[in-house]
């Protein structure tokens, strides 16, 4: 008899443990392990079995790495829709219009859901009706203490706002001068800023490179034609985007397309999750690690 060879076995599950406990006692997580470019599903897949003391170490779990972050806008206005995104069985992100009559209550349902909370701040278009606007524009024609002053009220409307995006803006996100007090104030505040990319003119992603504020846009509109059929193929350029891409932010909406909307990405929940896995729009920027900002 081979004492050698009877032990093995029980070697290799020793040396399985012990190395599970030294990534459990140095903090290892998938995360970390993702940014190092190493497969990160089979590590969790091994911290999982061990936890369960199996010895089917290197069954491999497919669960995707890459992050899709839905965010959906023109919430607190108790908006066609509302009630279908909050009942959504995936992390989203809602966007909150401030001052409006369902802002507060909004914002507090879907933080108690765990999705993630931003401030949708209205901001002058270069086209379109000042009255789509809602209250606390930012507009051009305001000094810098007006724009910092309505920021500031903005946020401190939108309970548990972990972020900011435009509603509108395509004239605001072009102005540099505005767009840096807007900034500003976000870093103070220990939040961040989501173009939407409304104008392909922006100069938000180049001031917050400079101000070392996280860097994250919006890549594909859902809902600019509100049917469904052109909802889905949206929904099909999210899936083709996160193949070539880490990570993708899309923008929806309720109101005029709102159920529409919640409707179609329900039914393409669990082709998504082939591609990536839900995340708050917070996840990607605080996956930049820029040291300013606090998220929670
Ligand atoms: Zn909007």
């Amino acid at each position: 008899m081979n004492n050698n060879f009877k032990h093995r076995p029980n070697f290799y599950k020793l040396k399985l443990t012990m190395a599970a406990l030294v990534l459990v006692m140095i903090g290892y997580t998938p995360k970390a392990e993702a940014e190092q470019g190493a497969p990160s599903a089979t590590l969790m897949h091994i911290k999982g079995e061990q936890a369960k003391g199996s010895s089917a170490a290197l069954v491999h779990t497919e669960q995707p790495t890459k992050k899709l972050a839905v965010i959906i806008d023109d919430l607190g206005n108790n908006m066609v829709g509302t009630e279908q995104i909050m009942a959504m069985p995936v992390k989203l992100t809602v966007a909150v219009m401030p001052f409006l009559p369902s802002t507060e209550k909004d914002a507090r349902l879907a933080h108690e859901k765990g999705f993630d909370v931003l401030l949708h701040l209205p901001m002058e278009p270069k086209q379109g009706r000042a009255s789509w606007l809602g209250p606390g524009a930012i507009l051009s024609s305001l000094t810098d203490a007006e724009v910092r002053s309505r920021v500031e009220k903005a946020i401190d409307n939108v309970p548990y706002a972990v972020g900011i995006n435009n509603h509108m803006g395509s004239k605001i996100t072009a102005d540099e001068r505005i767009m840096s007090i807007v900034l500003d104030v976000c870093k103070e505040r220990g939040l961040f800023f989501v173009d939407s990319k409304t104008n392909y003119r922006s100069i938000v992603g180049k001031l917050c490179r400079a101000k070392g504020l996280p860097q994250v846009d919006n890549h594909i509109f859902l809902d600019d034609v509100a049917s469904e059929a052109a909802i889905a193929r949206q929904i099909e350029k999210v899936a083709e985007f996160l193949k070539i891409h880490e990570s993708c932010v899309t923008i929806g909406h309720v109101g005029h397309s709102g159920k529409k909307t919640a409707s179609v990405l329900r039914q393409s929940i669990e082709k998504l999750q082939k591609e990536a896995q839900f995340v708050g729009v917070s996840d990607l920027a605080r996956e930049q690690g820029k040291p300013n900002i606090i998220l929670p």
